[in-house]
């Protein structure tokens, strides 16, 4: 299985529009991988998808996405859930009148775990979208109930809910040559969440990084030690302390806010020094940029 990460970053991409920062503005002059733009994973032997941030539109397009088969909603934030509109684009070229009516298509399958439906009616009118998309026939919108799965060909995908109780993370299990593979994805939302007792062993964790209270290589404080943040955003370093001795090949950080304001150069050197600190008691770990491929 591929998993592409479509966009590395958090509730801002890399470059944040206005921000004249040198991390934004490298990411101008550069471009992959030194840009990061919003969350979003995408499963290519499955054709799915994990959430729409803005600029999902332009992710399919670099990464030559021309199929979704199926979406999943981890919650209903805007970093996660503003490109919804991405599926009106969804329709068959070949007919007479495609720009005023989007015709008979393949309709893409939008999943959405109880607690994420739940929020869909109550912030910026997500059910509505969703209503109307399913109306014009580019897409069909499925609950699912918490503690059941959803098969993709032969894939399973179980939502998991958070601590934070409107998002959820989802966990996928295939078997490959009679191997059985199991991918954790968590878009966004640990605050509080450490690896349940049953999880069992995983071929890979997608997991956010958290908040970097001080700069991970410098030591040099970045967000005032009072900041009302810090009570609702898991730190890096408690997201560290939740993965000791994690039963797991791989983890790869997602979700690497602007700001923080660490570059593409800056996450490989913390790579490089986490793995290094047997101490640390961590699988092996890596910083996700955009356009990275994992191979599970
Ligand atoms: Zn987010
Ligand atoms: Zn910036």
């Amino acid at each position: 299985m591929r998993i592409e990460v479509l966009g590395a970053g958090g509730a801002w991409g890399v470059p944040r529009p206005f921000c004249p920062c040198p991390v934004c503005e490298e990411a101008r002059l550069k471009g992959a991988p030194y840009t990061r733009l919003g969350p979003s994973l995408f499963l290519h032997e499955i054709k799915t998808l994990i959430d729409t941030p803005e600029e999902i539109g332009i992710q399919l397009n670099r990464a030559r996405i021309t199929r979704v088969d199926a979406v999943f909603y981890s919650h209903w934030h805007p970093d996660h859930t503003a490109g919804i509109r991405v599926w009106e684009a969804n329709y068959n070229q070949g007919m007479k009148n495609p720009l005023h009516f989007p015709p008979k298509t393949i309709p893409t399958q939008v999943y959405l775990p109880e607690n994420v439906a739940r929020t869909f009616g109550e912030f910026h009118a997500l059910r509505d979208k969703c209503e109307y998309q399913q109306k014009l026939g580019v897409t069909e919108v499925h609950t699912i109930p918490m503690g059941e799965s959803v098969k993709l060909q032969q894939v399973k995908v179980t939502p998991m809910q958070l601590v934070e109780d409107y998002a959820a993370g989802f966990l996928f299990e295939w078997f490959d040559s009679g191997i059985l593979k199991r991918v954790l994805i968590l878009m966004d939302e640990v605050f509080a969440w450490t690896p349940p007792p049953d999880l069992g062993p995983l071929d890979a964790l997608f997991m956010p990084a958290g908040a970097f209270e001080l700069n991970p290589l410098s030591g040099e404080r970045k967000i005032v030690a009072d900041h009302p943040i810090l009570t609702r955003e898991a730190t890096f370093p408690q997201i560290l302390q939740a993965l000791r001795g994690l039963d797991a090949k791989q983890v790869i950080f997602i979700h690497l806010n602007e700001i923080d304001g660490l570059t593409f150069d800056d996450y490989l050197e913390l790579a490089r020094r986490l793995n290094a600190d047997p101490a640390l008691e961590l699988p092996p770990v890596r910083f996700a940029y955009d356009t990275l491929i994992v191979e599970i």
